[in-house]
């Protein structure tokens, strides 16, 4: 696994406080979405069709350490949009450096390269590159030819500056396993320090709808891959093993998206970085009333498919510190890559979708023009 010992103590220590505390619910990390504004408009991204108004919009400097000290998780991922659009972004990360949280800046590199001055090399910050393959796989995700050697360049010149840098890659259904794995293999020449994989959302306003892997050719995707890389092992991922494991079908988790908070322009989203179905106004309302027994797999018709790290990987955590020696044999034997799959969860009984968004986008359009007081926590629904 491809997270330093510093980061495993002290996240390690965190969750150990938590759990002799007794609390049932606690966030591992804040996904931090400060602007929804990119510079590219990628085939399977459902964040960046709003109108102008919204995408103007961004948390302030002090309301992006307001939320990290509100949430207290020790991983911060700051998401957008692309995250080097904002002005304030430098002012951001040093202030969540200082408070000893992690925080890994995704970008998609296409202005990393001419920002890179602005920030000092840290054990606590890690560039999360997005990159879904080579340069093919790559260019037809985001919808640009060029970008991935623009990527390929600005982690090069990172990695010399001495900062920790990781890839982030989400895979849809047109990734085709010999192909990942040796991508898996260049990167690994590249000297990123790890690799974040994931199958993507199916996000319901993504341009493209086809574009998207359902749970059992995940499974099948991810067992192919890693028996391609000596059962996962050759490649330094920055996720748990048990995680890889469920990608790979051998295990059955319920979501957990208190694990990863979302705090977006309108407020702390529920349930998860991934669907906006309503809006708190403090991470206490999102935890104290959130429902969260409505959604996950097999409870929500959009959760169906859904099997991505920000609802999962806290699932495996809290299923490594339950079963650590069943954690410890994925990772020194690899993730097992044939034979029967872990029972998936039913889907008879999941409510069906509700379509919110409008909703929310004309509420927050209100507020901007000032027809409508901003949301309190007793009308965030
Ligand atoms: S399964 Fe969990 S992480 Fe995935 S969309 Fe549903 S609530 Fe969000």
């Amino acid at each position: 696994m491809a997270i330093p010992m510093l980061q495993k103590t002290l996240v390690g220590a965190y969750i150990l406080r938590k759990h002799l505390a007794g609390q049932k619910r606690y966030p591992l990390a804040l996904m931090l979405e400060p602007l929804f504004r990119c510079n590219l408009a990628c085939a399977g991204c459902g964040k960046i069709d709003y109108p102008d108004e919204i995408l103007n919009l961004r948390l302030s400097r002090d309301e992006c350490l307001g939320a990290v000290d509100e949430c207290g998780a020790p991983v911060v991922s700051i998401a957008g949009g692309e995250p080097l659009l904002h002005k304030e972004m430098p002012e951001i990360v040093a202030g969540i450096v200082a408070r000893r949280r992690f925080v890994y800046l995704c970008t998609n590199a296409l202005m990393m390269e001419k920002k890179l001055d602005q920030y000092r090399p840290s054990p606590f910050l890690v560039w999360s590159v997005h990159l879904d393959g080579d340069r093919q796989m790559h260019d037809r995700s985001v919808c640009q030819p060029g970008v991935y050697e623009r990527a390929v360049a600005a982690i090069g010149r990172a990695k010399a500056a001495g900062f920790r840098v990781n890839i982030n890659c989400t895979l849809f259904n047109d990734a085709e396993p010999e192909r990942v794995a040796a991508f898996f293999d260049s990167v690994k020449e590249l000297g990123v320090d790890g690799i974040t994989v994931s199958p993507g959302y199916a996000y319901e306003r993504a341009p493209e709808q086809d574009h998207f892997l359902t749970r059992s050719k995940t499974k099948q995707l991810f067992r192919d891959i890693f028996a391609r890389g000596d059962r996962g092992r050759k490649w330094a991922f920055s996720q748990s093993s048990l995680f890889l494991d469920f990608l790979a079908g051998n295990q059955t988790y319920h979501c957990t998206p208190w694990g990863n908070p979302a705090r977006t322009v309108f407020g702390w989203q529920r349930p998860c970085y991934l669907l906006g179905e309503g809006y708190a106004a403090s991470f206490r309302e999102l935890m104290d009333e959130t429902d969260w027994d409505a959604y996950g797999t097999g409870r929500y018709e959009k959760c169906a498919d859904c099997m991505v790290h920000s609802g999962y990987e806290a699932s495996a955590v809290l299923d490594t510190i339950a079963h650590p020696l069943a954690a410890a044999r994925v990772a020194l034997a690899g993730v097992r890559t044939g034979g029967p799959m872990a029972p998936d969860l039913a889907l008879d009984n999941q409510r069906p979708a509700q379509f919110v968004h409008t909703r929310h986008v004309a509420i927050k359009l209100e507020e901007i023009r000032g027809r409508r007081a901003p949301r309190k926590a007793a009308d965030s629904g």
